[in-house]
């Protein structure tokens, strides 16, 4: 099984299967942070000019890949996994607005993205609950300069009006 499952086109019942599996082999919030903050640590460092390109691609590509996690193509299909998720329909827009301003920006550079839901499970004394983390993903077309890359990395992180927290770490102000 692919660490990062893609959903394209399935009916319900398999999208629902699909889900499911995701949620089963789903990385603790403890690992799901740390994860994170490796990831968002080598962003904040490239946009700051501290590492090269080079240096930020080949260490990103290090980073271990977490289970748990479904990909979408399409808004629609996004927005129809989050539904079966469960997710109420006030907070489903909200969490669609938002990575949608990333996508926008992502596309008006001509680049391909991705949607993407990790789930994780948050463990407490008394509780066993799933979270899921909604982002987007994509890569730079072949022939970027280093400043370019910069800048556009950037304008994607900044692009949603509110800024989420991992949206915030990744530009250093939070
Ligand atoms: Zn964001």
């Amino acid at each position: 099984m692919e660490k990062t499952e893609r959903v394209f086109r399935e009916t319900l019942p398999e999208l629902l299967v699909k889900i499911e599996s995701a949620k089963a082999v789903a990385p603790t919030n403890h690992e799901f942070d740390k994860r994170k903050k490796q990831e968002f640590a080598l962003t904040n460092s490239f946009l700051k000019g501290e590492i090269t390109s080079q240096e930020y691609e080949s260490r990103e590509a290090e980073l271990e890949k977490l289970h748990g996690a479904l990909e979408f193509s399409t808004l629609p299909e996004f927005s129809r996994a989050l539904k079966a998720i469960g997710f109420p329909k006030e907070l489903l827009e909200e969490i669609l607005a938002h990575e949608n301003a990333h996508m926008n920006r992502i596309e008006a550079y001509g680049i391909t993205g991705t949607y993407l839901v990790q789930f994780y499970k948050k463990l407490t004394s008394d509780t066993k609950s799933i979270n899921i983390h909604p982002e987007v993903s994509y890569g730079f077309p072949i022939g970027t300069t280093e400043v370019e890359k910069r800048r556009i990395l950037k304008e994607i992180i900044e692009a949603p009006e509110d800024l989420s927290y991992y949206d915030k770490m990744q530009l250093g102000i939070k």
